[in-house]
């Protein structure tokens, strides 16, 4: 077979390997990428409930304030009314004690109620918290396994680069760079074998003549159609 033909097939047969390896380090990051996605949407639900409690508890505040302020107004009138000359002046401030007194109720309702819901989500964030720890010790043993099986990908993209390199280093230039051109647009299916006498990357038939060529190998033959390189598999010959 023609020497430059030769190495074109190779250098495609080792591109197309380096291809192959993308999906299967994508596959082997998977696992990985799911448990982080996981820790994320639960981070953000821990920061949403945070939130949701730093509101209620400002809330909270805000009633314990009113009620103080009303304690004072309680004061305020209990001192008035020790002063008070008239039954009518000491009505009156009866009932502005009786509204402080039940605006104080009304707010020690509201507390309590905000109490009972700063408890049910502080029990969320626990629970939330205990599951990110869960999944975090689960990425620290998945990373383990995941780098494991990537350092043996890397080391097999390792060797094929290598095999490349030499191989491009010797090639001629031109063909490397014809090469390069059909890959610009045809992929890692620059190079494709003749299969039932069609290129297998147009799928388009080739006549008896180019058909013979591609059998002897001698030339480089591209494919009339689409313009890649062809050549037959040796299992094909016959
Ligand atoms: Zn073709």
């Amino acid at each position: 077979m023609n020497k430059f033909l030769e190495e074109l097939i190779e250098l495609n047969r080792l591109e197309r390997k380096l291809k192959e390896l993308e999906p299967v380090e994508a596959s082997i990051k998977a696992p990985l990428i799911k448990l982080e996605n996981q820790k994320k949407s639960l981070e953000s639900r821990l920061e949403k409930l945070d939130e949701e409690i730093k509101n209620i508890k400002l809330k909270k505040s805000k009633n314990e304030l009113l009620i103080a302020e009303l304690k004072e107004k309680l004061k305020d009138i209990e001192e008035k009314q020790s002063k008070v000359k008239s039954e009518k002046e000491f009505k009156a401030l009866q009932i502005e004690e009786e509204l402080a007194r039940e605006q104080i109720e009304a707010a020690n309702e509201e507390i309590a109620r905000f109490e009972k819901i700063l408890e049910q989500k502080e029990e969320e964030k626990a629970e939330i918290e205990k599951e990110i720890e869960k999944i975090e010790a689960d990425i620290t043993l998945t990373k383990v396994d995941v780098d494991k099986k990537l350092e043996n990908v890397e080391k097999q993209k390792e060797e094929i680069y290598k095999k490349r390199d030499e191989l491009i280093k010797k090639m001629n230039p031109k063909i490397y760079r014809f090469y390069e051109k059909i890959k610009r647009w045809a992929g890692i299916s620059a190079v494709v074998p003749v299969k039932k006498q069609a290129c297998s990357g147009c799928n388009m038939k080739i006549n008896d003549k180019i058909f013979s060529e591609v059998l002897k190998g001698e030339e480089i033959v591209t494919c009339p159609h689409c313009g890649r390189v062809l050549f037959i598999e040796e299992e094909d010959k016959e």
